[in-house]
């Protein structure tokens, strides 16, 4: 039963599944012994999907909630995908610097912003905070390395957040970065997502490939 608005966007068949899409986008940066970051871990589900993309990644996972890091935990022990190259971390994203190498690069981030859905809706994530993490993530991308944030605009931090990712990837230059928008345009408050992949080498130049130019 749909008692929820929400509900309606976890539809697997339906174009609102925000989620889904977020997946799949993050999926782009797959890479075996990759690198990867859930910057809002909640109950696990990024987590779990990272760790079953790439078997034998590394993942650095962060919450706030001490309960999102056990609700992880017991999720991937479930499925049997917790191993030592899963880091669940109790912190603030934007003090990731202090539990990833410096050295390391991202080959995949994901930002799954906004509260837990049933929980305590004043545990949600921040614009300053959210744009210190997304901003050093970026940075700290390898190349190809992608990062995906699901915003959620009908609450009044998330409208925030939504602007201050939206300004930011706008002003990326193009050589460094691809900015992806993908959001319902008759849906003003539905959920988007703004994917960011950092360029591979030059800028590619366009290509006619019969009547398309690519
Ligand atoms: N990805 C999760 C999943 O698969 O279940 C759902 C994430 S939920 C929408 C957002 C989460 O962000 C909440 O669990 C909240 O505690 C967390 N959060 C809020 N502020 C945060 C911060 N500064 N750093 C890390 N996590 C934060």
């Amino acid at each position: 039963m749909k008692t929820e608005p929400e509900n309606e966007y976890r539809d697997r068949r339906s174009l609102t599944n925000i989620l889904g899409m977020a997946k799949r986008l993050l999926g782009v940066s797959i890479k075996e012994n990759g690198v990867y970051a859930d910057f809002t871990m909640g109950n696990g589900n990024d987590t779990l999907y990272i760790k079953k993309m790439c078997p034998s990644g590394t993942i650095y996972a962060f919450d706030i909630q001490p309960a999102a890091l056990e609700a992880t935990k017991k999720l991937l022990e479930a499925e049997g995908c917790m191993d030592e190259n899963v880091h669940l971390i109790c912190d603030s994203h934007a003090n990731f610097k202090k539990h990833i190498p410096e050295t390391a690069e991202l080959d995949g981030a994901i930002f799954n912003l906004g509260y837990l859905p049933g929980g305590d809706k004043s545990t949600t994530t921040k614009t300053s905070s959210t744009l210190t993490c997304l901003s050093g993530a970026l940075d700290m991308l390898g190349p190809g390395g992608v990062a995906v944030v699901c915003v959620y605009p009908g609450h009044e931090e998330g409208a925030r957040e939504g602007a201050a990712i939206l300004e930011l990837a706008e002003g990326l230059d193009r050589g460094g970065f691809d900015c992806l928008y993908h959001r319902l345009v008759n849906i003003p408050e539905a959920p988007f997502i703004v994917a960011f992949q950092k360029k591979i080498g030059k800028t590619p130049k366009f290509r006619k490939i019969g009547k398309i130019s690519l």
